[in-house]
Formats: C-alpha cells, structure tokens, sequence
C-alpha cells in the first residue's frame, strides 16, 4: 500500500495515551445496513449460546464440555477420553479451517461471530447507550464531576452490567459442568456448593471486568486470533477497506464544498469528516490501512456510506475488499484460490462430520491383569485372568450384558457371575477368566476374538492376548 501523508499514527495505538494511560473509546452508536445484519446474525448466535447447555438430544446436552470429569457433548454426540483421537483430528481441522477462512475472508470471524464482539457490542454497549446516551453524552457525562446524574447513571449501568455477567456466568458454568447441574444448584441453596459458588462468583467478576473495563483490549492485546493476522493476511484477503485511490486521489483527501467537482481537480472523495474514526469500537483510523486492531466490524463501511449518500457520491469508499482489487479498481470477485480453499475446507468439515458419524456408540476392552501368568488346570484347561471395561456412550441403559468367545472355542467366566449392565452415558468394569483347551492354541500367546452382546445381539467385538505354555506351540 502507497504510504499515507499523515503518519503519526505508526508511533503510538488508540487506546493509549502520550503518558501511557488508557484512552477511553467512546464509540459512536453504529447504524446501516451492515450493522442491521450484524444485529440479526448476534441475536440468534445469544439465543444459542445461552440455550446450547440447556437443550438436550436423545438425552444429551447440546454442547458440553465438563474437562473435571472429562465428559465432552458436541452437537449431542458424547465424546470420551477414548475418543480423544477424534478431539485432535477436530482441532487440526479446526485449525487448518481458521488459517484458511482467515486467509480468504480475514477477519470476518472477530466482527460477525466472535461472543466477545457480541456481547460487548449487541448487549453491553447498547445497554450504555441506553443508560448514558450516544458518544457525545457519554464524553460529556465521564467529564463531569460526580454529581447525582453521574452517579446514578453509572450505578445503573455497572448494577446492570453485574447482573448480565452474573447470568453469563451461569450460561458458562453449564457449559463446563452441564445444565442440569446449574439449575439444580440454583433452584438449591447456593451454600450447599461452596466451591461452585466460589467458581460462579470469579466467573462473574471477569466477565464484568472484560466488558465493563477491559474492552476492545481483548481484541487488541489479549486474543492469540487476533495476533496472528500479520502472518495470515495478504494483498487477496477480503477486509474491510478504505479504498484509497478513491478516496485520496492525486490531491488527496479534504473538508466538503458544496457544488464542487472533486474528481476533476484531483480530490479524493473522502472528506475527511473522520465519522469512521469516532465510530470504531477499538478506535483507529481505517483509512491508516489494514491494521491489527481492527475487528471487521463494519462500523466504519455503515457510516461512511451515510456520508456518502449525504454528498452525493457512491457509497462503499470503505467496504470489503481486498488490496489488490482496490488498486485494479476492481469489485469483489470469487477467485479459483478461494474457490479451492473453500473445496479444501469442505473437505475437511466432511470428513470430520463423517468420523463423528462412523464413530462406535460402545467401546470394549479387556485387558490381561498385568503381572499375572495363565493357570494350568484340570483337562489340559488354561485359564487367563482379565479386566474388563465397557464404554456406553449412548443415552439409554444397555442391558443383560455378557461375552462370548468369536474365534475359539472355550468359556469366558465373569467374577461377579452373571450379566451385567452398562448404564447410559458411563462404564462397567470387573474381571473376568478365560477358559481354553491348550489344544485349541496355535502359539503361547494367541490373539483371541470376544464379542461383546446385549441379550443376543452383538454389539461390539473386542480383541486381547490368550498366553499359553511354550510346548503347546
Ligand atoms: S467516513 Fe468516509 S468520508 Fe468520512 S473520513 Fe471516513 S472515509 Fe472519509
Ligand atoms: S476499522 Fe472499521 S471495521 Fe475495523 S474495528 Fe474500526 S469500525 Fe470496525
């Protein structure tokens, strides 16, 4: 990009001043169309994220992920520690699914998806704007000295901004140890749990923290997302952007003048009316080029079409573009490159969607106890001793459960002597003796199949080492 005139901006960030104090950024209150449709798209992202550990699937939390007891729910398919494989080809795909999205799209994710873009602006800052009035009035009202107005106006809205934390604290909690859990700990008596309460209230205090306080900091300094667009972004991703050849021209930009033609004396169409600076949640300057701070939000593209359409001049000055379309002038286009991103993460989210699909709702496995030898007994008999463990990640009870031996012949004898059930979403474990002939082994440690079934119904097999003395080989 061509270097801009004014380049102050490179020294120093925002949200800090000379002295090294946080400057505060008042935000004007977005309008347009983009804003309308980011309004849309976060009130149904609120609805789900507040509802996901609340709604239930063949008996199975939406979405849950409770790391104590290692019990992990993604769109209602139960994942166990067993199916860990399947959590890291997830995060590989979810990884290589970002770096592709973000190559493409940029940051599009921090301004559209991201709960901490819509919670601090869909619920907290309007909510602000509600209590203390637009920029203006807020500036006006921080200003002023700590009389009645002030100090209602801001408990209101810290006492309002406690309780929301407060609620999405809860939401969170359910998240980490399920719903059902939550409410039951509400509908109890609080003090009854203390070390939840305790987690509750420390939950609550940085939600209240980072969107009462810390702010567009998160996006700035605190998300690893955000820091590396450096590495991600090139001169083909899609961002918003100031089109600088339009708006700078050959004299560049300057103030509006009524009935003027500013292409044909060289002046760019911005007029520097700087309403997509005041406007930016995190408080740069666009037209500076792409920077880290900027979240996609689009902020800066609504209002400087408002200006636009004031003037009489095209709208979409800044827009979603990438650098090379804006110096070839051209308008958005669906390239092969992102076109064959685009197949890769298809790809990708197929195979991940058909693991979770192929994957077993019963894990078995026996194992030899370890340390112990095989028994010698009466009629050439060879007994081993095993444990066993049997995984139900379904929602219903499995029931008249019991083994049989698949690829010799012989009997497997449970301690506990009868069948036994493996209730739902948990385990069964015991042990348990195979019996063979020393006839039927091939070698002094054979590979023996056993079916795992309900009632007669075969519902997993399993495999595990039958030992034998040396001289039946
Ligand atoms: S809102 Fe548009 S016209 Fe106004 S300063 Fe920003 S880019 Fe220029
Ligand atoms: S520069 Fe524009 S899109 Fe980026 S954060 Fe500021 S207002 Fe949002």
């Amino acid at each position: 990009m061509e270097t801009p005139k004014d380049e102050k901006f490179r020294d120093s960030i925002a949200t800090v001043d000379s002295e090294g104090k946080r400057s505060w950024v008042f935000p004007k209150k977005p309008s347009g169309k983009f804003y309308k449709y980011r309004s849309y798209v976060s009130y149904f992202l609120l609805a789900f994220l507040l509802s996901a550990p609340f709604i239930k699937i063949n008996g199975n939390q939406f979405l849950l992920f409770n790391i104590l007891e290692r019990k992990f729910n993604i769109f209602s398919f139960p994942f166990w520690p067993q199916d860990f494989y399947l959590l890291v080809v997830s995060m590989i795909v979810g990884v290589v699914f970002i770096i592709l999205f973000t190559v493409i799209f940029g940051r599009i994710f921090c301004g559209w998806i991201c709960p901490q873009t819509i919670f601090l602006e869909m619920v907290f800052r309007k909510i602000e704007y509600l209590i203390e009035g637009d920029r203006g009035k807020q500036i006006r009202l921080s200003k002023q000295p700590w009389n009645a107005e002030k100090i209602r106006k801001k408990f209101l809205k810290w006492f309002i901004f406690f309780v929301i934390s407060f609620i999405i604290a809860n939401v969170f909690l359910a998240y980490l140890i399920g719903g059902d859990t939550v409410i039951e700990y509400i509908t109890g008596n609080p003090f009854d749990n203390i070390s939840t309460l305790i987690s509750l209230t420390i939950f609550t205090c940085v939600f209240y923290f980072i969107f009462a306080w810390f702010r567009e900091q998160v996006c700035i300094i605190a998300c690893p997302y955000g820091r590396l667009q450096g590495v991600l972004l090139d001169n083909k991703t899609i961002n918003v952007a100031y089109d600088y050849k339009r708006g700078e021209r050959e004299e560049g930009r300057s103030k509006f003048k009524k009935n003027e033609d500013r292409e044909a004396l060289g002046k760019g169409d911005c007029i520097d009316c700087k309403q997509c600076v005041v406007v930016c949640p995190t408080g740069i300057d666009i037209r500076n080029g792409t920077q880290l701070e900027c979240v996609n939000c689009t902020a800066c593209i609504d209002e400087c079409d408002h200006i636009m359409e004031s003037i009489n001049l095209p709208k979409g000055l800044i827009r979603y573009e990438s650098e090379d379309n804006i110096i070839k002038k051209k308008s958005f286009q669906f390239t092969p490159r992102m076109k064959g991103y685009s197949a890769v993460l298809l790809i990708l989210t197929g195979i991940l969607i058909g693991m979770l699909f192929l994957r077993n709702d019963v894990e078995a496995n026996i194992l030899r106890l370890p340390g112990q030898l095989y028994q010698q007994k009466e009629n050439n008999i060879i007994s081993n001793v095993y444990t066993y463990k049997v995984i139900n990640k379904t929602s219903e009870d499995i029931k008249d459960v019991s083994y049989k031996l698949l690829s010799h012949k012989g009997t497997i004898k449970l301690v506990s002597n009868h069948n036994f059930i493996v209730p739902k979403r948990g385990l069964a474990e015991g042990t348990l003796f195979i019996e063979l002939n020393a006839a039927a082994l091939k070698s002094d440690k054979d590979k023996i199949e056993i079916g795992v079934y309900s009632g007669d119904k075969l519902i997993e097999t399993t495999r595990t080492n039958f030992l034998g003395p040396r001289s039946y080989k």
